[in-house]
C-alpha cells in the first residue's frame, strides 16, 4: 500500500496547504491512531487514521473537475435505457466522481464533476445558486418584446422565473437565432422552457459558464481539474 508524508495527507484532504499542516503537526495538533504525531518525516497509509484538532481526515483524496460535457451522455450515474453517463466517463479514474448538479443529455458545456459531497451539496443548495449562462440556438426569433418580458420574468408551470440577463448574438436569418442568457436558477429544463413558453424551439445548447468559470481552452469531451484557488472561491 501506498505511503505517503503526512503533511501531504493533510494538504490532500483540503484542510491546510502543506506548510501549514507542517506547523500543525509541530504544534501537536495532529494524531495518527489516536496517537500524536510531531516528527514531520511520518508516512502513513489510507487505512491509517488521521485527525486534526480531533476531527478525522476524509480518507479519500478530494477531486473537482471541469468537465466540457458533449452532447449524448446523461448526468447520472445510472440510466434505465443503458445510455452513456458522465460517470462512465470518468471511469479511468482512481475515484468515483459524480456530477455536481444536471445537465439534459442533448446539453453541452460545464459541468463540475466531484468525489466531494460537502461541496456538493453546497453548489446545489438554492440559497447560493450560482450564475450560469447558456447558449442558446433557437428555430424561430424572439422578438424584442419577448426578450424584454424574458429578462423580467416569465411564468412557467412551476412559477415566475427570476430575472435573467439576455444578448442577442446573432440573428443573421428570420429562421434561427443565437442567445447568451444567464440564469441563477437551476429548475429542470428551464432554459428549454423558457423558450418553448414563447413557441420557440431549443435546437443547440450549450452551458458556457458556470459562475466564474469558462470552457476556455477545452473541446467538447475534454476536462481539467479546477485549482484549489478556484474551489475555495467557489465556496
Ligand atoms: N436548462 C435546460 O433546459 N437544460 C439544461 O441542460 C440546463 C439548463
Amino acid at each position: 500500500m501506498e505511503e505517503i508524508r503526512l503533511q501531504k495527507a493533510i494538504a490532500n484532504s483540503g484542510v491546510a496547504s502543506r506548510r501549514k499542516a507542517e506547523v500543525m503537526i509541530t504544534e501537536g495538533r495532529v494524531k495518527v491512531n489516536g496517537k500524536t504525531v510531531t516528527e514531520l518525516g511520518t508516512k502513513v497509509k489510507e487505512t491509517d487514521k488521521v485527525e486534526v484538532d480531533g476531527i478525522p481526515l476524509s480518507q479519500e483524496e478530494k477531486v473537482h473537475i471541469l468537465y466540457y460535457k458533449p452532447a449524448g451522455e446523461i448526468s447520472a450515474a445510472e440510466d434505465d435505457r443503458n445510455r452513456r453517463t458522465v460517470v462512465d466517463a470518468f471511469e479511468m479514474m482512481d475515484v468515483r466522481l459524480y456530477p455536481v448538479g444536471r445537465l439534459d443529455y442533448e446539453t453541452s458545456g460545464i459541468l463540475i464533476m466531484t468525489n466531494d459531497g460537502e461541496f456538493t451539496q453546497y453548489m446545489t443548495h438554492p440559497k447560493y445558486e450560482m450564475s450560469k449562462t447558456y447558449r442558446v440556438k433557437i428555430d424561430g426569433i424572439l422578438k424584442r418584446e419577448e426578450q424584454k418580458q424574458m429578462r423580467q420574468g416569465i411564468k412557467l408551470e412551476d412559477g415566475m422565473t427570476a430575472p435573467a440577463n439576455l444578448k442577442v448574438i446573432r440573428d443573421k436569418n428570420d429562421r434561427q437565432m443565437i442567445l447568451e442568457l444567464t440564469i441563477h436558477e437551476g429548475r429542470n429544463r428551464q432554459v428549454r422552457r423558457m423558450f418553448e413558453h414563447f413557441g420557440l424551439r431549443v435546437v443547440k445548447l450549450t452551458r458556457i459558464s458556470y459562475d466564474f468559470l469558462n470552457l476556455n481552452g477545452l473541446a467538447e469531451g475534454e476536462y481539467r481539474f479546477l485549482k484549489p484557488h478556484e474551489v475555495k472561491k467557489l465556496i
